[in-house]
C-alpha cells in the first residue's frame, strides 16, 4: 500500500470536534487506498502552558525534565486521535516517541532525530492497521531519556516519517490554507504562493515564518520528500495549498520572494571588552555552551584596546546569556564594564533566491524603513536574505512596509 504522512498542527487538535474534523481527512485518504501515518501536535496552547509550568518551578531548569513535561501534550492527543478513529471504524493505534523508536541525540529541546526504524510500524500495517498516530515533537535519546525537538518540532516528526516510510507525500495540516508571501495575520496583502522553493522556505523558516520548522524544510530537501501545505479547516483537495518543491520545478522569478519576522529577540552587548586575539571565542564557547541560540554579532570599532561586542539572541535565553556572560567573567576568561540588555527588539528579513543575481535590495529595504522612521539596530546578510534588528513596536509596520515596497501582493 501507497503510504501518506499527514500531521496536524495545534489548532487542528484544538478540541475534540477538531479532532474529528482532522479524522475525517484521515478518512478520506484511507478511503482512497492509503496507509496513514499521522503525526500529531499537543491540543494548541498546550505546550505553551507547560513551558510556563516548568519556568515557574525552575527558570534554569534541567533540559531533561523540561522535556518530559512538554513532550507530554502530544501523548494526549495522539491516543485521542487513535480512539477517534476507532469510533470510526478505522484501525488505529497511537504510538508515542519512544514507543517507535523515534532515536535522537541528547541535545534536549533541540534534540535531532537520528534513526526511525520501521519494523514496529511496518509489522502493525501488514496485520491490518491502517493508520498509526504518532506523537509528534518528541523522541528517545540514547541514554534513554525523552528528547524534544525544538518548538514546532512536529513538522520535523512528520517529515522524517515521510522520508523513512518512503511516504508518497507529507502533508502538513495547519489553521492557513498554505505559504503565504508573509504571516498573512500580518498583512491582509500576503498573497498564496502555489509553489516556494526548498531554499526560500528553509531561510523564511530559519528567520522565524513559523508554519514550518526549519528542520523540517531541510529534512524535505535533502530526502527529496514532497512536502505540502494546507488548511484543516476547509475542503481540500490533491492541489490544496503551497507545495515546497526544488527551484525548477517553480515558474515565478521575483526577486524577493516573502518577508519574515521574529518577535522575541534581544540586543546584548558587553560594553568595552578587551579587544585581542582569541576575545570572540571567549565570549562566544560559553554562550554556545549554555545552548544560546546567538544569531547576529556585531564588534565595534576598538578604542584604546577595548570595543564593544554585540550580540543578538531569543529572548527566553537573555538570563541563561547573563549568567554564561558573568561566570567566563568570574572565571577570569572575559573582562567587560557591563552587559547593556535590550530586550524589546525584532528581527524582520527579506528572502529571495534571486538576491543572488541582483543588486539595490538592501538600499531598497533601507529606504523603505526610512520611509517609516523606522531606525535599524542591527544588519545582517546572506546570498538570499537581509535582516534587521528593529525596535518591537514597529514589527508589523515594517513587514507591511517591506511587503509593499517589493510588490509581493503582486504575482511576479
Ligand atoms: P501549527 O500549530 O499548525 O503547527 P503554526 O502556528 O506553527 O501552526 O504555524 C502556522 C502559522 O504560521 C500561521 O497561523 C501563520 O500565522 C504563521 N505564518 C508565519 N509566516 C507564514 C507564511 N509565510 N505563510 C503562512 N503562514 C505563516
Ligand atoms: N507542540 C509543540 C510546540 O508547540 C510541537 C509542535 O506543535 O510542532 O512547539
Ligand atoms: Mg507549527
Amino acid at each position: 500500500m501507497p503510504i501518506l504522512v499527514m500531521k496536524f498542527g495545534g489548532t487542528s487538535v484544538a478540541d475534540l470536534d477538531r479532532i474529528r474534523n482532522a479524522a475525517q481527512k484521515v478518512r478520506r485518504e484511507v478511503d482512497r487506498g492509503y496507509d496513514v501515518i499521522v503525526i500529531v501536535s499537543a491540543m494548541s496552547g498546550k505546550t505553551n502552558e507547560l513551558v510556563g509550568w516548568v519556568n515557574q518551578t525552575s527558570p534554569l531548569f534541567d533540559a531533561r525534565e523540561y522535556d518530559a513535561v512538554v513532550s507530554s501534550g502530544e501523548n494526549v492527543t495522539a491516543g485521542l486521535m487513535a480512539l477517534t478513529l476507532q469510533e470510526m471504524d478505522i484501525p488505529a493505534r497511537s504510538w508515542q516517541g519512544w514507543q517507535v523508536p523515534l532515536k535522537t541525540s541528547s541535545a534536549h529541546s533541540a534534540a535531532r532525530i537520528l534513526d526511525i526504524p520501521r519494523a514496529n510500524i511496518d509489522q502493525k500495517f501488514a496485520e491490518g492497521m491502517k493508520v498509526a498516530v504518532v506523537a509528534g515533537f518528541q523522541g528517545i535519546s540514547e541514554e534513554g531519556r525523552i528528547t524534544t525537538l525544538g518548538r514546532g518540532g512536529s513538522d520535523t516528526t512528520a517529515v522524517a516519517f515521510a522520508a523513512a516510510f518512503a511516504a508518497e507525500r507529507c502533508d502538513i495540516y495547519t489553521d492557513v490554507d498554505g505559504i503565504y508571501t508573509t504571516d498573512p495575520r500580518i498583512t491582509k496583502k500576503a498573497r498564496k504562493l502555489e509553489k516556494i522553493a526548498f531554499e526560500e522556505m528553509l531561510e523564511l523558516a530559519s528567520l522565524g515564518a513559523k508554519v514550518l520548522q526549519t528542520r523540517s524544510v531541510e529534512l524535505a530537501m535533502r530526502y527529496k520528500v514532497r512536502l505540502r501545505v494546507l488548511s484543516s479547516f476547509e475542503e481540500t483537495d490533491e492541489a490544496s495549498g503551497t507545495l515546497v518543491c526544488d527551484e525548477e520545478e517553480i515558474m515565478e522569478s521575483k526577486v524577493v520572494s516573502g518577508v519574515a519576522y521574529s518577535r522575541d529577540e534581544a540586543k546584548l552587548t558587553l560594553l568595552s571588552v578587551a579587544d585581542r586575539p582569541g576575545i570572540a571565542a571567549a565570549i562566544f564557547t560559553p554562550l554556545s555552551q549554555a545552548g544560546i541560540n546567538v544569531d547576529m554579532i556585531v564588534q565595534n570599532v576598538s578604542a584604546d584596546g577595548r570595543t564593544d561586542m554585540t550580540f543578538s539572541c531569543p529572548v527566553d535565553q537573555v538570563l541563561r546569556a547573563e549568567k554564561a556572560m558573568n561566570e567566563a567573567r568570574a572565571r577570569g576568561e572575559i573582562n567587560f564594564d557591563e552587559l547593556a540588555q535590550d530586550t524589546e527588539v525584532c528581527k524582520v528579513s527579506v528572502v529571495g533566491i534571486g538576491m543572488r543575481s541582483h543588486a539595490g535590495v538592501a538600499a531598497k529595504m533601507f529606504e523603505a524603513l526610512k520611509a517609516e522612521n523606522i531606525n535599524i539596530k542591527v544588519i545582517s546578510t546572506s546570498e538570499i536574505k537581509i535582516s534587521v534588528l528593529i525596535d518591537r513596536k514597529y514589527m508589523e509596520l515594517a513587514v507591511q512596509a517591506l511587503h509593499d515596497a517589493f510588490g509581493l501582493d503582486k504575482a511576479a
